[in-house]
């Protein structure tokens, strides 16, 4: 028999939105998480002493849903967010330039504004930019057609160069898909380059943890869901869903099952293809087939300062991004003097075959090329950390493979960054995913839903 309790799968962002948002409802809540911990792929662990994050977690002004969240886990503080746009970007040559937004201009003039300053490019290239971002303004992100092309398609349609490519689009494009232009969908991009950056002018402002992810989306989640009421079942991996909504879980050598009418399954796709076979005949059928793309995280420790910027980006160089989680990992603790850099590859499958120490030879040396006090420090540290599965593959024609919250069976409710949110495989879309299958769960009317920016 079935009784009055939600029970929500997994315990990554999407679940523990879900939750929280089922236990706002009034709704008793169980959230069973098969690891010892919350946050899913937004995590951190201990290593010799250094809380490392297994890789950077950035979000944008614009992430309502995400901010949302913070909000809700009373974790705001715990992030920063800059008052205004401003991404470094680096060049192996020495270069160096600011992407920055100019403060007091609106959208759509803050891109000229902010690309006037932006001197990797010539005055030609910027002006194709501009002309490039223009045609992005005429895009509709909700149309179902962008997502046939690639990003490259487009950008090269509309008179960018692999100079430009490279210097700006892929900057942000890359980092955000998780794909190269050349694979990635035109739906996504244009949803990133439209809500992030040329709608509102601070859309696009960054944020990042000062803390290490876990104390965010494991620690301060936990206790906002016990707070709510939520009973949190970690080391409980769901083993098989029977159509009906019977959830069956086994945590060490104890078994444990939950008869109830609503199941929130908030696993990556193929967990969520695992647990309940049957999505393999219904309308999820699709998202089998959604594929996934790597990240791989170089991490270097030196002796000393080598920089002072807090992150930046970089272009002619196989490190994309770099952040200083000095504070964050809790090194100045113990190395007052040292610097732990955090390198980001993303669409990484042409580096997944290189052994440790090569990528941490390789990404050393790179670093020293960006700056030069890397080059006169004494690395104490290198580690990579390897997502194989960070995300979906977002590529053109995977919108179509993206379930909605209802596309699975009776009474079990579909959530999780991959599922139909309209972003990209990120914190925002495993929030909105959450909420999402939670407010088709308690059948809510428009009028009594979570209201988040588009
Ligand atoms: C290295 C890396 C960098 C990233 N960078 C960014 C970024 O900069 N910005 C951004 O917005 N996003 C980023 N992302 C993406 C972001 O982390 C994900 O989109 C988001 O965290 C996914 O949340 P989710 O809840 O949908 O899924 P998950 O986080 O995967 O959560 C699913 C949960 O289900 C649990 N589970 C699985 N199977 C079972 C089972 N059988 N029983 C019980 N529990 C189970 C898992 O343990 C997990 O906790 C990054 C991801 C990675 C890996």
């Amino acid at each position: 028999m079935a009784d009055d309790r939600a029970v929500v799968v997994g315990g990554g962002l999407a679940g523990i939105s879900a939750a929280l948002r089922l236990a706002d409802a009034g709704r008793e809540v169980v959230l069973l998480e098969r690891r010892t911990r919350l946050g899913g792929a937004a995590f951190s662990f201990a290593r010799d002493g250094l809380s490392v994050d297994n890789g950077q977690h950035v979000f944008l002004r614009c992430c309502a849903a995400y901010r949302w969240l913070l909000q809700r886990l009373d974790a705001e503080s715990m992030t920063h967010l800059q008052p205004r746009l401003d991404i470094p970007v680096l060049r192996p040559d020495g270069r160096q330039a600011r992407l920055s937004r100019v403060p007091g201009v609106p959208a759509p003039a803050h891109l000229g504004a902010a690309l006037a300053r932006y001197r990797l490019l010539s005055a030609t290239d910027r002006a194709r930019i501009i002309r490039g971002a223009l045609a992005f303004r005429m895009l509709d992100p909700s149309d179902r057609m962008l997502d046939e092309q690639t990003l490259e398609q487009f950008l090269l349609a509309h008179g960018q160069t692999p100079a430009t490519i490279d210097a700006l689009w892929s900057i942000v494009a890359t980092a955000t898909l998780n794909l190269a232009p050349r694979e990635a969908s035109l739906a996504l991009a244009a949803k990133v380059f439209r809500t992030g950056l040329l709608d509102h002018a601070a859309a696009g402002d960054v944020g990042y943890a000062v803390v290490p992810l876990g104390d965010i989306h494991s620690t301060a989640a936990q206790r906002a869901l016990e707070a709510s009421g939520v009973e949190v079942r970690l080391r409980h991996t769901v083993e098989k869903i029977e159509p009906g909504a019977v959830v069956h879980a086994s945590a060490g050598h104890t078994a444990y099952r939950a008869d109830t009418d609503t199941v929130v399954l908030a696993l990556p796709h193929r967990d969520a293809f695992a647990t309940l076979p049957a999505l393999r005949t219904g309308r999820a059928a699709p998202a089998a087939g959604l594929g996934h793309s790597p990240i791989v995280n170089v991490h270097v420790v030196y002796d000393r300062q080598v920089t002072d910027l807090p992150f930046a980006a970089a272009v002619n160089s196989d490190v994309q991004w770099f952040f200083d989680r000095t504070d964050s990992s809790g090194l100045h603790r113990t190395a007052p003097r040292a610097q732990y850099l955090a390198v980001t590859v993303s669409a990484a499958d042409g580096v997944l075959a290189e052994t440790s120490g090569a990528l941490g030879a390789r990404f050393a040396d790179e670093l020293a090329r960006l700056l030069p006090r890397a080059g006169r420090a004494e690395v104490l540290d290198v580690f990579v950390t390897r997502e194989r599965r960070a995300t979906f593959r977002q590529a053109a024609g995977s919108w179509a493979m993206r379930p909605d919250a209802a596309a699975g069976p009776d009474g079990i409710w579909l959530a999780g960054a991959w599922t139909d949110t309209g972003w990209p495989d990120t914190m925002e879309s495993a929030v909105r995913s959450g909420i999402a299958a939670a407010e088709a769960a308690l059948h809510l009317p428009t009028s009594q839903r979570v209201r988040f920016a588009a």
